[in-house]
């Protein structure tokens, strides 16, 4: 029998879903994948809650739920999470550049876009 618990996990509103992929990045755990043009969570252990990928999604197709899942595996995550690494791409800041290896970064919607600034600029972005 399978344990479960309640938790936080990430949800895809299919109808919402284009199928543009921009999700598939931010998941480290890899547990979003594209099927069949759609983004799915096929692997609900490898899914921690943390939503990072909520913010890029440009149709609002993704959000969190607190339900019964099984519980994050993170022994299960961690070989993808080093494979992702080696060929992972860092995202930069939509104002001045900074790549996530030399700036923390969060995810903004702007003019139906989705972005990443860094802590530096998020400031100016807040008080204008
Ligand atoms: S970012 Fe949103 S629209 Fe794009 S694939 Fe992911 S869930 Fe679908």
């Amino acid at each position: 029998m399978t344990t479960t618990v309640t938790r936080q996990i990430v949800r895809i509103d299919e109808d919402l879903c284009t199928g543009c992929g921009l999700c598939v990045s931010p998941c480290a755990e890899g547990a979003i994948v594209m099927v069949d043009g759609k983004a799915k969570v096929i692997r609900e252990e490898l899914c921690d809650g943390a939503g990072f990928c909520l913010g890029v999604c440009p149709t609002g197709a993704l959000t969190l739920e607190t339900r019964e899942a099984v519980p994050f595996d993170h022994q299960a995550a961690e070989p993808i999470i080093a494979e992702k690494r080696k060929t992972y791409i860092p995202q930069v800041c939509f104002k001045c550049g900074a790549d996530e290896d030399h700036a923390s970064l969060l995810p903004v919607r702007q003019r139906g876009r989705s972005e990443w600034v860094c802590t530096r600029c998020l400031p100016a972005l807040i008080h204008g």
